[in-house]
């Protein structure tokens, strides 16, 4: 709590950033007694609201829809051939993002906490510029997040980032999508769902790093059976621009590829340039992200972070929670912890994955052996519509404890479903809760509660060899 000392300052709490997490410590600063006010210089609800979870999720709904429209036939329907009309999606998109924004400000104000529609910088450990006018603070709380990296290559000016595809003022007829992140991922499902034409490159191996494997390879053989380009091993070296708009780009490996548009997702970094972090002795690591203790504390014993600006992990729901994290431990007395082990995740791709816990090869590194359940199949939905789109699903769990150690999906619903599981894999569930737990019929669900033989055990030397 505040004391009779902190009154020195304007504030208790200055937020900077009302994203994700920003928003949730501001208001649960407040609600615990702090005087607070925050700064945003762009738009109320961050990233995720903005450019990021929100709009991105709404344009896979639409990407959807010619799925359903194809699989209408077999099941006694005729649909005309659907027509698309990107103006519609991307202004209903946009109006429906002005309502949220319009929410997180009454939330704020709700809250009462001081808003200010400013970028703010760091003057001192307790000073801070907010759009010209100097702010005390007795904490201060950065949450400014992250932006998209952009490329260095010859040409790379004419690609675009994540937060431009939100705003195009037309789709393009061809694209390329240039990283092998989730983010990619899913603009590679999102354009070619929208019918555009679509490669995506990948520098490595395999996209989508950290995945399990088999839940990598069953992604890139149904977008592939979808019809999207998918190329490893590759990257754009340079581009050029012709008159009449096309780009052409010059791949590694020497071939050129025509298009219309260039997305590169390559990427994030922490959004600290010219925050003022040295002048108030804030450190950050290599890679830019600033350095903070368990309770999100920076090298500034008054300065805290939290969000992707930190980057432990980067989604909305991790940033909310170190946020309460933040206010509870600050303004309220307690000593919470965020747990960052299992949180459950969702590539909103075309079939979408979910997954929690380990993949295998972290299981296996971690247990020395795991027996793997895994069934790859047709969902119902897929006989009748005679789609050839397959799911997959994959259980790990670790043989002397029988605990289920990771759980994976690839298919309809994914994210909805891991969500769920999710509960019981937090509270220990063991291969034996999810046997004696009786499946819904019929769903794609209940596989996970229907695998009673492994598949194959994978083992630590075996990996090796
Ligand atoms: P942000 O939400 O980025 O908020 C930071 C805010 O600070 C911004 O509004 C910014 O304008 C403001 N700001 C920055 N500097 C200043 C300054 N100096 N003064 C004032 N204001 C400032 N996560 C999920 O959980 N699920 C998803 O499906 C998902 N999809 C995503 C899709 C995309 C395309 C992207 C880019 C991200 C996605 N994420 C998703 C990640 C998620 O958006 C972030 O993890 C989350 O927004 C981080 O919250 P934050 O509070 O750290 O920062």
């Amino acid at each position: 709590m505040s004391d009779t000392a902190s009154h020195s300052y304007d504030y208790d709490l200055f937020v900077i950033g009302a994203g994700s997490g920003g928003v949730r410590a501001a208001r649960m600063s407040s609600a615990n007694g702090a005087r607070v006010a925050i700064a945003e210089e762009r738009f109320l609800g961050g990233t995720c609201v903005n450019v990021g979870c929100v709009p991105k999720k709404l344009f896979t709904y639409a990407a959807h829809v010619p799925d359903e429209v194809k699989d209408a036939a077999g099941y006694g329907w005729t649909v005309g051939a659907p027509r698309f009309d990107w103006p519609t999606l991307r202004d209903n998109k946009t109006a429906e993002i002005e309502r949220l924004n319009g929410i997180y400000e009454k939330l704020l104000s709700n809250a009462g906490v001081t808003l200010y529609n400013a970028r703010a910088t760091l003057v001192d450990a307790h000073t801070l510029d907010v759009g010209g006018e100097t702010v005390t603070a007795e904490r201060i709380l950065i949450a400014v997040g992250g932006r998209p990296n952009r490329p260095s290559e010859p040409g790379a000016e004419y690609g675009v980032v994540s937060d431009d595809m939100f705003y195009l003022d037309e789709l393009p007829k061809r694209a390329i999508v240039a990283g092998g992140g989730y983010i990619a991922v899913e603009f590679a499902g999102i354009l070619h769902g929208l019918g555009v034409e679509t490669t995506q490159l990948y520098r490595g191996d395999m996209f989508l790093r950290g995945f399990d494997d088999d839940v990598r390879a069953h992604l890139a053989e149904e977008m592939r059976k979808k019809g999207v380009d998918l190329r490893f091993n590759t990257i754009i070296e340079k581009t050029e621009k012709r008159e009449d708009g096309t780009l052409v780009a010059h791949l590694s490996g020497g071939e050129t590829l025509e298009t219309d548009l260039i997305l590169y997702a390559i990427g994030r970094s922490p959004n600290t340039d010219g925050l003022g972090l040295e002048a108030a002795g804030v450190e950050t690591d290599a890679k830019g992200a600033i350095k903070v203790d368990d309770d999100y504390r920076t090298t500034a014993s008054s300065v805290y972070a939290i969000g992707d600006v930190i980057d432990r992990v980067q989604l909305t729901p991790v940033a909310i929670g170190e946020g309460m994290v933040f206010a509870f431990n600050t303004f309220a007395g307690q000593s919470r912890k965020m747990d960052y082990r299992d949180i459950p995740s969702a590539v909103f791709s075309h079939p979408p994955i979910g997954s929690v816990g380990l993949s295998e090869a972290e299981a296996v590194a971690e247990y020395g052996a795991v027996d793997v359940y895994q069934a790859s199949f047709r969902p119902m939905k897929n006989t009748l519509s005679g789609n050839q789109e397959k799911a997959l699903m994959k259980l790990l769990v670790e043989p002397k404890s029988d605990r289920v150690v990771g759980l994976h999906m690839v298919g309809p619903e994914a994210g909805e479903i891991a969500q769920g599981f999710a509960v019981a894999f937090r509270a220990g569930a063991t291969k034996a809760d999810f046997d004696s737990t009786v499946g819904i019929h019929p769903t794609s669900a209940e596989e996970f509660v229907t695998m009673r033989e492994p598949t194959r055990r994978a083992e630590a030397s075996k990996a090796a060899e």
